[in-house]
């Protein structure tokens, strides 16, 4: 068993490159690279650095509660491709904020997957976790050959290098955000999630750079060949494995690309049916091209309207558009606790933010709708209300919700309406903003995005009576010019 220092190092010299080497990495974590870039040259050095065998930074996903590994070095890819690292089983202490260091992964419960550790020659492992502003975003692991007892030292400096790790993940998700508002495009909640930040160099097939564009395109969260299954044994040693080109989390489907020649069709199909005895849990989709359309289509994401007008671009992703309507429950949650408030909401575009934001405020509320209709020519553009309120909101706190204010006529005309019947508050909570096309200037407390002028539909927005069932928000084209 080998001390942290190994044969013929003294302590300080082994400190001294410990130093060099976090100079290097601070420089690296603020460089201009990708992030992929900047996190591989991490592992590489900090792996040489503790003279071990390999290094990993994991991105901790909430949604699924899995680490990711987002660059490794010194790892083969098989071992990469064992299967999702469950959070909390894989030395899930990291995730309280804990160092965890494994003297022998072959037998440590802690390890999720100790046979693979033990076929990949790890002795023993060391977990440090990634912060950023108080939460845990990942980890940065160390795999020795030797077992070997972290020292001190060892774990200083990798707790250095994880807050570096972590100070270039925050670093490229400003810079995206930054991207994004220099392009006027809607301004981003939040920052891009880093896993989504990390994507493959290279992929092995045209039609799989093609195929992710077109994720991308609907903003549908994908993974590339994240996970090799095992098929076939010979003893206990794995003879064949499968592994599927795209994993997409939201929608938990594997989908492997095929192209047309039959043969390969064929031995794919064995492939499958065989993936499906072993593993029957697994949700998986062989995909010719105009099969993927179609997917994509089913799950909502196609042109479901009648060909008068398409969705040229998605403006906001279906859980773009959850994750903040969370946020505004929560908000709306905090501003009024102790109080009922009353949810009113105009007929129809709300139909799909009102459910949903209802369902994010923690507190006892109530809802009405109003409908109203639109006439008069250019000049006296006015509105009448066709559908009234179903009591009296007098000494009520009311919430105006609004599916998107663009001139903000509608609701100024709706406010002082409802102003004159003598609620104890009223406030605003619109879904979109389209600030720039504003004529009456009008209070809005809660706004989820702010978006260009353009014509959106879906997430209860029409054209025409179309579009509302579309999960996402979507700019169509041609622009619509009766669109209001
Ligand atoms: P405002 O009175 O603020 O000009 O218009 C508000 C209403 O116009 C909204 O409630 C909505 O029904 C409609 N509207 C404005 N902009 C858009 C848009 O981009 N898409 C869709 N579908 N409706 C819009």
């Amino acid at each position: 068993m080998l001390n942290s220092f190994g044969e013929g190092t003294t302590m300080g010299q082994h400190v001294a490159a410990y130093y060099q080497v976090l100079q290097e990495l601070a420089t690296e974590a603020v460089s201009g690279d990708t992030l992929r870039d900047t996190l591989a040259t991490m592992a590489k050095k900090t792996a040489s650095a503790m003279k071990s065998s390999g290094c990993s930074v994991l991105l901790f996903d909430a949604a699924s509660r899995r680490l990711l590994h987002a660059v490794s070095h010194g790892l083969s890819d098989w071992y990469l491709r064992k299967g999702f690292l469950d959070a909390d089983k894989s030395l899930g202490d990291t995730l309280e904020g804990k160092v965890v260091t494994v003297l022998d992964a072959a037998t440590d419960p802690r390890v999720q997957y100790r046979e693979m550790a033990q076929r990949q020659g790890i002795a023993s492992m060391v977990s440090v976790p990634l912060r950023q502003r108080g939460s845990i975003i990942g980890a940065l692991r160390v795999y020795t050959r030797e077992h070997r007892h972290f020292s001190t030292d060892d774990i200083a400096f990798l707790t250095a290098v994880a807050g570096l790790a972590a100070v270039a993940v925050e670093n490229a998700q400003l810079r995206e955000l930054e991207a994004a508002r220099d392009a006027m495009f809607s301004q981003p909640d939040v920052p891009r999630l880093a896993q989504d930040l990390i994507r493959p160099i290279s992929f092995s097939h045209p039609s799989e750079e093609e195929f992710a564009r077109l994720l991308d395109f609907y903003k549908i969260q994908w993974m590339y060949e994240p996970r090799s299954f095992p098929l076939e044994w010979d003893g206990d040693k794995v003879k064949e494995m499968f592994t599927p080109d795209f994993y997409l989390p939201e929608l938990d489907l594997y989908v492997e690309l095929t192209t047309m020649k039959q043969e390969l069709i064929r031995e794919k199909t064995r492939k499958l049916r065989r993936l499906k005895e072993l593993y029957p849990e697994v949700n998986i989709k062989l995909l010719t091209k105009r099969d993927y359309h179609r997917l994509l289509a089913k799950y909502g994401y196609g042109p479901l309207g009648r060909a008068e007008v398409n969705v040229e671009r998605i403006l906001l992703s279906a859980p773009q558009i959850q994750r903040r309507v969370r946020q505004l429950g929560k908000a709306i949650s905090g501003d009024y606790a102790g109080r009922s408030p009353l949810l009113i909401g105009i007929l129809k575009g709300v139909v799909c933010f009102m459910p949903d934001l209802m369902r994010n405020i923690s507190l006892p509320v109530s809802v009405d709708f109003m409908a109203i209709s639109y006439y008069g020519d250019q000049e006296t553009e006015s509105v009448r209300i066709i559908k009234d309120l179903d009591r009296s909101i007098a000494g009520l706190d009311v919430i105006m919700v609004e599916d998107i204010v663009d001139t903000g006529m509608t609701l100024n005309y709706v406010l002082h309406y409802l102003a004159a019947r003598n609620p104890a508050s009223l406030e605003v909570c619109t879904l979109l903003d389209k600030r720039v096309r504003r004529l009456v200037d009008v209070p809005l407390k809660y706004i989820g995005f702010e978006v260009p002028d353009e014509f959106v539909v879906g997430y209860g927005l029409d054209y025409n009576g179309e579009f509302r069932n579309l999960p996402f928000i979507g700019i169509v084209t041609p622009s619509p010019t009766e669109a209001k």
